[in-house]
């Protein structure tokens, strides 16, 4: 199984910043990118194209986006589908994350019909999941993982997983705080999250993909990528530079 080293650029860089980075991240891990690493840029929407284009050459690199909306086409005002995203190059998106939660207040069940429609109209899709501080601190963090899978994985069968779909544990309070969920803390919630895979997917649920995100750094990565239970990162602020995300990429 790949490691999945995801970068996720959020409501940062223009067309041209994000091609320039794209571009310069392919050159620095150019013959250095390990047999078993993969990498997934999520660029804002009008950089996927630019994006694309630029990692077109660049072996073990795809495109991903943001977000999207679970109809094929329609009067959906502001929206995005995922044929529209395929269109653009991507062949993954993020559904559930918690900016989107928390932020703009999407549900658990609307991450759960973007994953399950994105999965069927043949995207790849990494689904976020995670507890806010007064959760963990109220000791629910089982009850909040186990709510936010069940919801997110509704629509998705067996026979889609685990090729489509990798799943992030990202704590809410260490995501763009500087605050990292220490190595016991990872563990101990990768392993619930590698146990309710199984009990829904049975033995195909222990080769799904579980991402750590949190404040990962160049300083951090080798550490957290080599927990049990942990097949890759996402990565917000220290994804944003070329230099930085390559180190971790390489970690
Ligand atoms: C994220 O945006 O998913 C994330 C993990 O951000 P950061 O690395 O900045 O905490």
């Amino acid at each position: 199984m790949k490691k999945l080293m995801a970068a996720n650029w959020k409501m940062y860089k223009t067309a041209g910043e994000a091609r320039t980075t794209a571009a310069s991240l392919a050159v620095l891990t150019a013959d250095t990118l390990p047999d078993d690493r993969e990498v997934v840029i999520f660029p804002q929407f009008t950089a996927l194209s630019p994006v694309a284009d630029a990692l077109r050459h660049a072996d073990g690199y795809s495109v991903g986006a943001q977000d999207v909306y679970p109809a094929a086409e329609g009067a959906y005002t502001g929206e995005i589908s995922p044929g529209m995203l395929m269109d653009c190059g991507c062949t993954w998106v993020l559904t559930g994350h918690s900016e989107r939660r928390h932020i703009i207040g999407e549900s658990d069940e609307l991450a759960g019909a973007k994953t399950a429609f994105s999965i069927k109209a043949g995207l790849n899709v990494v689904l976020c999941i995670g507890e806010t501080i007064d959760e963990r601190e109220a000791g629910r963090l089982g009850e909040v993982l186990e709510r936010q899978l069940a919801a997110g994985l509704a629509g998705v069968k067996g026979d889609a997983v685990p090729a489509a779909i990798a799943v992030a544990y990202e704590p809410v309070w260490a995501i763009g705080t500087g605050k990292v969920a220490g190595p016991p803390e990872i563990v101990a919630a990768h392993v619930l999250v590698r146990q309710l895979l199984v009990a829904r997917y049975g033995q195909v649920g222990s080769a799904v993909r579980i991402l750590y995100g949190g404040s990962v750094k160049p300083e951090n990565a080798r550490e957290i990528i080599a927990l049990d239970n942990v097949d890759g990162v996402l990565v917000g602020g220290a994804s944003l530079q070329a230099d930085s995300f390559s180190r971790i990429i390489l970690a």
